[in-house]
C-alpha cells in the first residue's frame, strides 16, 4: 500500500519557526534520527481546568508515529485517550555555548516537536508498542524479562501520536557575539555535552548473575 506523503517539518502555520528560522530543519530523516537518539519525551496536556502539565515519558518511534504509555488511572493520560490535543517534545542537549555576553550565551541542541491527537492502541498493537518502547531503551531486555500480566496490561494505556505536524530545530553554531564584544578578554566557545552510560550496578539478587552482553555492550 502506498504511504501518504507527510508534510515537511515546520511547514504548517502552527509549526513554522519564526524566531531564528535558520535553525529550522525540514528533513524527516533528521526528525527520525532525533527521536531515535532520545530517551525521554515531554508530553503536554491541558487538564479539565485549563492547567497545562508537561509529563516526561519513555517512548519509541515506529515509522512516522511516537508510541508511549501511561496508567489508565492517570487523569492526564485518560484525557489524551479521549482525544485531547497534545504537544510532544524530544530534546537532545549537545553543548553549552559560552558567548562573551549572557544574552548571546545559549546551547547546542537538536529538538523535535509534534502536535496532534493520540490513538489508543489495543491487543497486538498494544503489546507490540510496549515491546518497541522497551527495545528503544535497551534492546534485548524484553525477551529476558517477564511479560506483562493481564492485570498489568489492563492498567496500562498505550498511545500513538502521528508525526503529521512536526517541527525540528537544531542549534550547532559557535557563539554569535555582537561586534563590540568580540575583543573582550574572556574565553568563549562551546563545551560539548555527551550522554554516557555508567557501569551496570546489580541489585542484591542480581549480583548472582553475569551482566548480560546486551546490557554491558549497549551503546547509543
Ligand atoms: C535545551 C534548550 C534550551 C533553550 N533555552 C532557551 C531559553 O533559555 N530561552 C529561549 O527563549 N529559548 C530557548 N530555547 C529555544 C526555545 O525552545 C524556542 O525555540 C524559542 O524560545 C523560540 O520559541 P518561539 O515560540 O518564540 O518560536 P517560534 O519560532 O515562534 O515557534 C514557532 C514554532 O516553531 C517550533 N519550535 C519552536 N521551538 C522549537 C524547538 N526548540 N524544537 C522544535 N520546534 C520548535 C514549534 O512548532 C513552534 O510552534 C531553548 C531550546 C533548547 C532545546
Amino acid at each position: 500500500m502506498e504511504q501518504p506523503v507527510l508534510p515537511e517539518p515546520g511547514s504548517t502555520e502552527r509549526t513554522r519557526l519564526r524566531r531564528i528560522p535558520e535553525k529550522a530543519v525540514t528533513d524527516r530523516e533528521v526528525l527520525h534520527a532525533i527521536l531515535d537518539a532520545g530517551l525521554v519525551a515531554h508530553v503536554g496536556i491541558v487538564d479539565e481546568n485549563g492547567q497545562p502539565y508537561v509529563v516526561p515519558v519513555a517512548y519509541a518511534r515506529d515509522g512516522d508515529r511516537i508510541l508511549f504509555h501511561g496508567s489508565t488511572g492517570s487523569r492526564l493520560f485518560r484525557r489524551l485517550a479521549d482525544g485531547a490535543p497534545t504537544c510532544v517534545t524530544v530534546t537532545l542537549l549537545d553543548g553549552l555555548v559560552l558567548a562573551r555576553s549572557a544574552f548571546e550565551s545559549s546551547m547546542h541542541y537538536r529538538g523535535a516537536m509534534a502536535l496532534g491527537t493520540c490513538t489508543v492502541l489495543m491487543d497486538e498493537q498494544k503489546d507490540d508498542a510496549l515491546r518497541r518502547i522497551s527495545d528503544h531503551l535497551l534492546p534485548g531486555r524484553w525477551d529476558d524479562i517477564r511479560s506483562p500480566s493481564r492485570k498489568e496490561r489492563v492498567s496500562t494505556l498505550v498511545l500513538a501520536l502521528p508525526l503529521d505536524e512536526v517541527s525540528v530545530k537544531v542549534s550547532d553554531g559557535m557563539p554569535d557575539d555582537v561586534e563590540e564584544d568580540r575583543d573582550r578578554p574572556v574565553w568563549a566557545g562551546v563545551v560539548p555535552i555527551r550522554e554516557v552510560f555508567g557501569a551496570p550496578l546489580p541489585d542484591e539478587a542480581g549480583a548472582a548473575f553475569p551482566v548480560p552482553d546486551y546490557v554491558s555492550g549497549w551503546t547509543r
